[in-house]
């Protein structure tokens, strides 16, 4: 029996460059990708075209670069990809294929239009209801909703994953939730190493993957890095950006949190030798078990 190639990636969203934090997910889905003598992927998640910051995309692939995590390029997409994408799947270069996917769904009765505002959802309860489900309403300056398999007004969290949530929003913007699904599909992954903030997400696309009759890859969540508990290093809170210039500082403190059984002798070999070092030494059975990590400051030396 031949066993599945492990087949991981790292999606990053262009809205700014990698912090540390990003540099944690980034190296968790990598080590555990070649670990397992896979392939490791990079996606570009820029479908939230508005929140995407000038040059990012180059940023973060410079970063990933300069830290020693050469992303490969997949055979089955690259038809897909510009020169410009530099081997990357982009999701604005995708949205034929989403909306190809939404037209058979729709097709098979499981999306509907919702003309709701968010005024009168949260009028009607925490979690949308369903209200326009049974209305056949035109489909035109509307936000597409998933038919979803329960709906139920009250608050809490099993609700959240069981409503009948956005797919393609009311401005036309196809929605996270169901495009990360697609190209997660699309693109074989095994297994999705990603941020511990995303785990109520992935719970919401399990349910899609139910909806497709598609059985969901491995979700691995790591911990979030913080400054104080509840304050994850994020864009949002102007989290400053890994040192490309400087890679191996701030490599050697990210491996350390991950669990890695780091010397000082390290700082002493390249960025490939570390990343090489890392993969061998990579053991998930180590990494801390929490989903928030707590740095005194962003700090550089080791
Ligand atoms: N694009 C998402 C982000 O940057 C990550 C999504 C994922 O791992 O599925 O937060």
């Amino acid at each position: 029996l031949k066993q599945a190639q492990y087949r991981g990636r790292f999606a990053p969203s262009p809205s700014g460059p990698l912090h540390f934090g990003s540099l944690l997910t980034a190296l968790g889905s990598y080590l555990q990708a070649k670990a397992n003598h896979g392939l490791w992927f990079v996606r570009i998640e820029d479908i939230d075209k508005p929140r995407e910051q000038f040059g990012a995309v180059d940023q973060i692939l410079d970063a990933l670069s300069a830290f020693g995590m050469s992303w490969d390029i997949d055979p089955n997409t690259s038809e897909d990809l510009a020169p410009a994408d530099r081997g990357c799947l982009v999701q604005t270069r995708r949205l034929r294929r989403y909306q190809e996917i939404l037209d058979t769904l729709h097709a098979h009765n499981l999306t509907y239009a919702c003309h709701c505002s968010r005024k009168k959802i949260r009028q009607m309860g925490a979690n949308y209801t369903g209200y326009c489900r049974n209305k056949n309403l035109p489909l035109t300056d509307a936000a597409i909703r998933i038919c979803n398999d329960h709906v139920n007004a009250t608050k809490t969290n099993s609700d959240f994953n069981h409503e009948d949530y956005i797919i393609k929003r009311r401005d036309g913007l196809f929605a996270y939730q169901l495009v990360v699904v697609i190209d997660d599909i699309d693109q074989g992954i095994t297994e999705v190493v990603r941020g511990a903030d995303i785990l109520p997400l992935t719970t919401r696309q399990t349910s899609l993957y139910k909806l497709f009759g598609i059985t969901p890859p491995n979700y691995m969540h790591l911990p979030l890095v913080s400054t104080k508990p509840g304050f994850k290093l994020s864009k949002q809170n102007h989290a400053r950006a890994i040192d490309i210039n400087n890679p191996k500082p701030e490599l050697i403190q990210a491996l350390t949190l991950l669990g890695l059984p780091v010397q000082q002798d390290l700082m002493l070999k390249s960025v490939a030798d570390i990343i090489t070092w890392a993969v061998a030494h990579w053991d998930i059975a180590n990494l801390p078990d929490t989903t928030e990590i707590i740095i005194s400051e962003q700090k550089t030396s080791f």
